[in-house]
């Protein structure tokens, strides 16, 4: 199988990248700075050749056009995973600058990606979109009010892999948003209850499980389906 993944030298694209390789799989890894992403080529070594690494801000359409033009072949799965999150976003404290930057990584950068990549999933029947969303991109689950950017952010990712699994699914191809849960990483932080390689796994074993009826859904990384 042939997978494509953002963000993926630290956090959750990370681990997803190496249980992916685990499996056998094929994985096209964006990282922001290739360069730097140490970690990441650390793991081409044990791969076989099926680790490429790619040059990929999401938020840049310059740099997603360069990507896609760097992909031949089939992709499999597009797992959208790269994500910001601003520190302090609240009413009172949100930055305008800081939520714009947000809408332009979480939501349109997957939507910027998905767009590109088109012509390759279409490659293949059965293809699948997962976007990394969170359970604060709920509106049925918000209780507790804040995180305005964030939240705002992936509702708005939310609306396009509804969307996307609206327009695809005659093609037969699958779009979901799925939450990884709260995750022990740069972001989630370190009280988070889950492992990185738990929510990684789940991820995964979710979406192997995925059939057209269950596009347009929204999952977490247990399976359990979350309200829009
Ligand atoms: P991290 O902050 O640990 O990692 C974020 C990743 O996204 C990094 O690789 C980062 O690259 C990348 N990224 C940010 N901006 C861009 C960009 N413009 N172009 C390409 N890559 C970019 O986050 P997590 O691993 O925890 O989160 C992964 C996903 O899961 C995100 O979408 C997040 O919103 C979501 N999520 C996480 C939760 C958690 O508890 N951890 C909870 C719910 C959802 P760089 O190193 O260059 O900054």
């Amino acid at each position: 199988m042939n997978l494509v993944i953002t963000g993926a030298n630290r956090g959750i694209g990370l681990e997803l990248t190496r249980q992916s390789l685990a499996r056998g799989n094929t994985v096209h890894a964006g990282a922001r700075d290739a360069a730097q992403a140490r970690e990441l080529t650390g793991l081409a070594g044990a791969s076989g050749g099926r680790l490429h690494v790619h040059a990929l801000d999401v938020a840049s359409d310059e740099s997603v056009r360069a990507f896609a033009a760097a992909l031949t072949g089939p992709v499999d799965l597009l797992i959208n995973n790269a994500g910001l999150r601003t520190r302090r976003d609240d009413i009172e404290g949100v930055s305008l600058e800081d939520a714009l930057q947000m809408l332009q990584v979480n939501a349109l950068g997957t939507l910027r990606v998905t767009r590109a990549l088109l012509p390759r999933l279409r490659e293949t029947r059965g293809a699948k979109i997962a976007s990394l969303s969170s359970g604060l991109g709920s509106i049925a689950d918000n209780t507790s009010g804040g995180s305005y950017g964030y939240r705002m952010s992936k509702a708005a990712l939310n609306m396009a892999m509804r969307s996307l699994a609206q327009d695809l699914r005659g093609e037969g191809l699958i779009a979901v948003a799925i939450s990884p849960g709260w995750v022990q990483t740069d972001m989630g932080g370190s009280s988070a209850p889950t492992q990185v390689s738990e929510s990684a796994a789940g991820l995964l074993a979710v979406l192997d499980r995925l059939t057209l009826p269950d596009s347009g859904s929204f999952f977490d990384f247990r399976g359990e389906r979350i309200a829009w």
